[in-house]
């Protein structure tokens, strides 16, 4: 089952208002199982308005239709909707009377204008608009369904939750349909898809997997769409099930979970804390730590070590370390991470140190460049990546990872104790 939305305003099509309708509503039909085929933005004219509901109408089933019905509008889509579908308008009294109450508990007089709001089209379904004054409609022709409602998105929802999804289901009858969403990270979108071609095919017929990739970080959103929500639920946690024993290193949460959430929730339940000593990634770990509400919880603090000086004189890297081997190397970033850990008393600590970019790459250690390390209760662990070659992903692909990693020490570490350790391995 197929719908199409039409959003009607000048205001859409020169850019001054954003149409987050069309992307809410999209979203409600989609959670009942009905597919949107289309979406147009259209001015507030007569013909164009005419032009639009009759293509739609052409091609779906049901057209819902939002805007250009204000008394400011001249109700220009109530009029050109009354005319199309030949009827005439009426005054519907329970409207009046709502208009009426509506005003007076604002102490505002009726006028004209608001009176025209309660003529209504003879043969349409209204639907009282408890938001505001313009109320919706609901018109059945040819078998198609087309429902008029306000553009402000206060009223618009207000009248879609209340009656109008409500109305749909019932007339429709559209499928059951249930979203799942799995978190991955540490790999790229080709070779994932190349992991799961075997998981994908055997799927069935009823569950569809889409990959939602935004760097670092690949969603696989699975679908399953039927008519029994108790079979399709199981089937869903089998499919999710078995997707976790194929990538278990790759999935570290779901829906609409983020890494520093997830970490800090580890960290919390553990009482264990972290500190950070950051480079290329000039205080962003931090500011994600702290993004969570209670990260002083876990979260100890960081040095933010920019300038070799600071990595010699704060952190004790050796500066011998640093000519020989560059600030972007792994006994560097160990370094860093022993040492954060240490004076600030950690269980944990994150030390990154790359090449951000633009500049400053060379053959040896390109744009991109990353050294990482992880102290933890026993040891510190380092790692190296070569990211890409802008900016700001790069310290974003360096924050997320380095959350990632600490999130996958701590799971392995079975054996957490509560106050720090500063022997290493
Ligand atoms: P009126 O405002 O005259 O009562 P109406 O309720 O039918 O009429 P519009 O005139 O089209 O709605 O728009 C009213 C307000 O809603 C405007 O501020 C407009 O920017 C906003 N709006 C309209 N359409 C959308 C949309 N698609 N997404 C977000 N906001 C919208």
């Amino acid at each position: 089952m197929k719908a199409e939305i039409i959003s009607i305003g000048d205001e859409l099509l020169i850019g001054q208002t954003i149409n987050t309708n069309v992307a809410w509503m999209a979203q409600e039909l989609n959670k009942i199982g009905i597919d949107v085929y289309q979406t147009t933005v259209i001015s507030d004219d007569k013909d164009h308005i005419i032009t639009a509901i009759n293509e739609a109408g052409n091609r779906v089933e049901l057209v819902l239709i939002t805007g250009g019905l204000g008394p400011t509008k001249d109700d220009i889509t109530k009029t050109t909707l009354t005319e199309y579908f030949n009827t005439k308008l009426v005054e519907d009294q329970e409207i009046l009377e709502g208009i009426k109450e509506r005003l007076k508990a604002r102490n505002l007089e009726m006028n004209e204008l608001n009176r025209k709001q309660a003529l209504v089209p003879e043969n349409a379904m209204i639907f009282r608009n408890y938001w505001g004054t313009a109320p919706g409609m609901w018109f059945e022709d040819r078998g198609v369904v087309f429902v008029s409602l306000p553009g402000v998105p206060a009223e618009m929802k207000g009248l879609m939750t209340k009656y109008i999804i409500p109305a749909i289901t019932d007339k429709f009858k559209p499928p059951v349909i249930i979203h799942e969403t799995i978190l991955t990270m540490g790999t790229i979108e080709a070779r994932l898809a190349e992991i799961l071609s075997e998981f994908e095919d055997s799927l069935p017929d009823v569950i569809k997997l889409a990959y939602l990739p935004s760097t670092p970080i690949i969603k696989l959103r699975l679908t399953a769409k039927g008519s029994d929500e108790k079979v399709l639920r199981e089937l869903l946690d089998n499919q999710i099930s078995k997707l976790y024993k194929v990538i278990p290193d790759l999935i570290f949460g779901k829906e609409s979970e983020t890494l520093e959430q997830i970490v800090g929730k580890m960290l919390r339940e553990r009482g264990q804390t972290i500190s950070t000593a950051e480079s290329c990634t000039g205080g962003n770990i931090s500011r994600l730590i702290t993004s969570i509400p209670g990260s002083s919880d876990y979260y100890i603090g960081s040095i933010v070590s920019y300038a070799d000086r600071i990595k010699t004189d704060t952190l004790n890297v050796n500066p011998d370390l640093i000519k020989e081997q560059g600030a972007v190397s792994k006994d560097v970033v160990i370094q860093m991470a022993k040492s954060v850990k240490e004076k600030f008393q950690t269980d944990y600590s994150i030390a990154v140190s790359g090449i951000a970019g633009p500049d400053g790459g060379s053959d040896e250690k390109p744009v991109g460049t990353t050294h990482i390390a992880i102290g933890t209760p026993g040891s510190v662990v380092s790692y190296k990546f070569t990211f890409g070659s802008e900016r700001d992903i790069n310290i974003h692909r360096a924050s997320l990872t380095a959350l990632n990693l600490l999130r996958k020490i701590i799971l392995k570490d079975k054996g957490f104790r509560k106050k720090s350790s500063t022997k290493y391995g």
